[in-house]
């Protein structure tokens, strides 16, 4: 089951649903957004926005190594990074 951003009204603190949205880049996507509140109606645009790496790609090591990563336990694949 997958989790899902539920961002909430800054006018009445309801949960909101997106609507709709528009990818501007591959690390920029806006979210259209509406409160599910009735009485409220408020609708905006929520940017979803790419902040930083925290553990790099796996793709974006060399194939050589990424090969080798296979074929080592878990506790050993550190030692693959070590330069020597
Ligand atoms: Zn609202």
């Amino acid at each position: 089951m997958s989790r899902s951003v539920v961002q909430r009204c800054c006018v009445c603190g309801h949960e909101s649903r997106i609507e709709s949205s528009k990818i501007i880049s591959d690390k920029l996507k806006l979210l259209y957004c509406g409160c599910k509140d009735p009485t409220c109606g408020h609708t905006w645009v929520t940017n979803l926005e790419f902040s930083h790496t925290l553990s790099p790609s796996a793709l974006k090591l060399p194939e050589e190594l990424r090969e080798k990563v296979k074929t080592v336990p878990p506790a050993q694949q550190q030692n693959l990074f070590v330069s020597q």
